[in-house]
């Protein structure tokens, strides 16, 4: 027998909520997905009702989990809206809002960093860029774990060459993947791609705050977050949820990409997580006949753009062929020629990086952006 929504619905009747009204009855439930025996579901709450849903969250899972056919539940509470924490002062006409929604996602133990990568827009070299920037990070000698947050093109198994599905240890937890020295759990490995494309805001966040919560990282120096591209409400809801020492924001050096990486640094202003710096992708064009190197995209923009702003540039990286054949053929430049050229811009990133997450984000006061 395959399992259908209403067996679900059924099976939640019996949960009750802390005013006695069943779960199933009250409208909470949203974006049910079952796939091969796993059933994915999420809660809808106001962010002050996290305590006292907690255990219903356990019970539905538990109930779930008891159906006939089922291997595997994972049910999350999720607040539509950002929750608005503390005092909000009235934003001037025009001005980016000031709501200081700080970060105050719990911490993940033995986590010391969580960096998110971030672009404004999709296909400037973000998942690249955080899988090198990983394994530059791990050359330091650091312990990184590489978290694939970008739900509707996940890349980093593609990246890592990895394929298959984690492993379930105990009832929730999942082993990571491990490649190259690094620790990758990724939403690919979990669904089908075409079923995250249909998720909702909120069954994004669930699913995000699931594989960051409940995968045995270990001990971890950083883990890296490859974000979903764009500063939409999930976006915003995630970098609000996640606890982030820091973002990356990767760039084009063309003028849109740039507008759009602009809202990529005031979406994390926004919730006050400092921007540990930009980087431009595709800087420049290196012949690979001969070596010449072309700026064919006028290149610098983002450096002056994170001058404009204050925040940190990390570096330039060249559109460069190797770098895009060795990251198809999942052995990304910085695994297969870790002392060439091109992984030392990695290293040198992956350098300021960890320095700028060393002394507690960016050194230089965030000033405020006004988005036109
Ligand atoms: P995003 O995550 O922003 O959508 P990807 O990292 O998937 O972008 O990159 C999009 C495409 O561009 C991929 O085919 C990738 O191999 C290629 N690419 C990314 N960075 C570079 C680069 N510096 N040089 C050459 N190709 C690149």
């Amino acid at each position: 027998m395959s399992l259908a929504q209403a067996d679900i619905l059924n099976a939640l009747e019996k949960v009750k909520l802390p005013d006695g009204g069943s779960l199933a009855a009250s409208g909470r439930m949203t974006g049910i997905v079952i796939n091969d025996g796993k059933v994915i579901c999420a809660i809808g709450i106001e962010a002050a009702e996290a305590g006292v849903m907690e255990p219903v969250r356990a019970a539905a899972e538990a109930a779930i989990r008891a159906l006939p056919g089922v291997k595997q539940a994972l049910v999350g509470l999720t607040a539509d809206k950002a929750p608005s924490r503390g005092a909000a002062a009235p934003a001037p006409a025009g001005a980016a809002p000031q709501a200081r929604a700080t970060s105050k996602a719990a911490s993940l133990p033995g986590v010391k960093h969580i960096i998110a990568v971030a672009s404004g827009k999709g296909g400037v070299g973000k998942s690249t860029t955080s899988c090198n920037l990983a394994l530059a990070l791990a050359a330091l000698g650091l312990k990184v774990g590489m978290l694939d947050a970008d739900i509707y093109g996940p890349s980093q198994p593609r990246l890592f060459g990895l394929r298959g599905k984690p492993k379930l240890i105990g009832p929730r937890m999942l082993e990571p993947m491990e490649r190259y020295g690094v620790k990758v759990m990724s939403i690919g490995f979990l669904v089908e791609e075409e079923t995250a494309m249909i998720w909702r805001g909120p069954m994004v966040i669930s699913a995000i705050t699931q594989m960051l919560r409940e995968v045995a990282w270990g001990e971890l120096d950083v883990l890296v977050v490859d974000m979903p591209p764009g500063t939409g409400d999930a976006q915003l809801t995630m970098a609000q949820q996640t606890p982030l020492a820091g973002a990356v924001i990767v760039s084009t050096p063309q003028d849109l990409a740039l507008i759009d990486a602009r809202r990529g640094v005031a979406m994390f202003q926004k919730v006050d997580v400092p921007i540990l710096g930009i980087v431009e992708n595709m800087s420049s064009f290196c012949c690979p006949n001969c070596g010449h190197v072309s700026p064919i995209f006028g290149h610098g923009g983002a450096r002056a753009e994170a001058d404009k702003y204050h925040v940190p540039f990390l570096g330039e990286v060249p559109l460069d062929m190797q770098i895009r054949e060795t990251s198809d053929d999942g052995r990304p430049i910085v695994a297969s020629d870790p002392d060439g050229p091109r992984a030392q811009i990695y290293k040198d990133i992956a350098a300021k990086v960890w320095s700028g997450l060393s002394q507690g984000g960016t050194a230089r006061a965030a000033p405020r952006i006004v988005i036109e």
